[in-house]
């Protein structure tokens, strides 16, 4: 991986092929995985469990309510009740009546504005970055183009004074995803471009100086004519930048309408537990992308909460009661706060401009870093998981 940062051009680079295991066979820093594709897989692991689990596909939780206490059965006044409708998407057919259940442990795994958190009335601290991150997939030239059978590299180029960074994620075949975060208006911009546009500001984002990417964003999004104006803007400006090692390789298209923007929020639950109640994922945390952990982060919880269930089921606990689920709350709380500090910090510590005291102690740590394999190994197995 390499990143480094577009107003002083310091730079650290991460090679996890240098890491070897101990039978001879080398290591990556990280897999890309297309959410679509994580979400098929889990799904058919799921449907390979058989009768063991239920699946309500195409159903919203449309209330969650305490339960009542059975004169003749059992008292549900404290376990959560999911009352299930149609996603409203899928309302044209007839379906039959959904259940009601009685949750002995609910899971949110909801999302931002989880409404199980909402029903455990459990508060969140955090702030709204007034930026967007802008996402696509692209088509890179096929010259520099990577493939599934060779190691690839992911870049990300902090731009300060333009809102955030940009990163190139390698995919299999010809492919990357982008991660761009910026500014709202700069996103709106770009999202209103045609895709030659769009693709001249992506290479012009990973090779022009600050000053002529600013002035890139300034020329008009659209045109009365074919000319591919941002395209002409950037070669000539090209050939009047002193070139950069270890670029990206060329992008050559984008791939039609995968172009979106999504909002980019600080967030973290008071707390993940309340009695039958978990919350994992964005329902607990949500962070910057700048180190695309977020769903990772994800992972780890439900990685936590598993080994927090199995405990209690088996040493014959309730697996609902708040004794089980405090294992998971403090495995998990401290980490993913730190983690969303880290991101926060290197977010504002990127989106100061100019040549000032804090550019140049950017540079510094990053040079520094960059010269201990020590500290960059530590790096990285954070970065991984391991
Ligand atoms: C621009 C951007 C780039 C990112 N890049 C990365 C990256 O490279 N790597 C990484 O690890 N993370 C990345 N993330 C973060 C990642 O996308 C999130 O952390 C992750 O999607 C959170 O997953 P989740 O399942 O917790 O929540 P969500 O993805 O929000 O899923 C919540 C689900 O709950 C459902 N739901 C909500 N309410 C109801 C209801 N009442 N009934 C039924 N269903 C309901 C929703 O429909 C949704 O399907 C990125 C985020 C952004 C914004």
């Amino acid at each position: 991986m390499e990143v480094w940062d577009g107003a002083n051009g310091s730079r650290i680079s991460f090679d996890w092929s240098s890491n070897l295991l101990p039978g001879g066979s080398s290591q990556t820093i990280a897999t890309m995985t297309e959410n679509a594709n994580l979400i098929k897989g889990l799904l058919s692991r799921i449907e390979s469990l058989g009768d063991e689990v239920s699946v309500f596909s195409s159903t919203t939780v449309a209330a969650i309510e305490n339960g009542v206490d059975h004169v003749d059965g059992p008292d549900l006044s404290a376990w959560p009740v999911l009352s299930l409708s149609p996603a409203a998407s899928t309302m044209t057919g007839e379906r039959g009546a959904l259940p009601k259940i009685a949750a002995r442990l609910l899971v949110g795994a909801d999302g931002i504005n989880s409404p199980v958190r909402s029903f455990a009335g459990i508060s969140t601290d955090g702030w709204d970055y007034n930026r967007h991150g802008v996402v696509a997939t692209l088509e890179l030239s096929p010259a520099g183009s990577s493939s599934l059978s060779k190691p690839v590299t992911a870049y990300q180029r902090f731009l300060p004074g333009i809102g955030g960074p940009i990163a190139m994620l390698p995919l299999p075949g010809d492919y990357a995803t982008l991660v761009w975060s910026t500014t709202v208006q700069n996103a709106a911009y770009l999202k209103s471009l045609d895709p030659e546009a769009f693709t001249a500001m992506v290479n012009a984002a990973f090779r022009l100086s600050m000053t002529d990417l600013k002035y890139m964003f300034t020329l008009p999004s659209s045109t009365s004519d074919a000319s591919n104006q941002h395209g002409e803007e950037l070669s000539w400006r090209l050939n009047h930048t002193a070139p950069e090692s270890s670029l990206p390789p060329t992008v050559g298209g984008v791939h039609p309408r995968t172009i979106a923007s999504f909002p980019l929020r600080h967030r973290h639950a008071s707390t993940y537990i309340s009695p039958r109640i978990a919350l994992v994922g964005d329902a607990a945390h949500v962070i910057h992308p700048l180190g695309g952990l977020g769903l990772n982060l994800g992972i780890a919880d439900v990685a936590s909460l598993h080994g927090t269930i199995e405990y209690a089921v088996l040493h014959g606990m309730d697996v609902g009661d708040l004794l089980s689920l405090e294992r998971y709350a403090s495995e998990r709380w401290i980490p993913n706060a730190k983690i969303g500090a880290g991101c926060d910090f290197l977010h504002k510590l990127y989106n100061v401009p100019g040549n000032g005291p804090v550019a140049w102690a950017r540079g510094f740590g990053l040079d520094t870093v960059n010269r201990f394999p020590a500290v960059k190994d530590l790096l990285m197995k954070v970065a991984s998981g391991s």
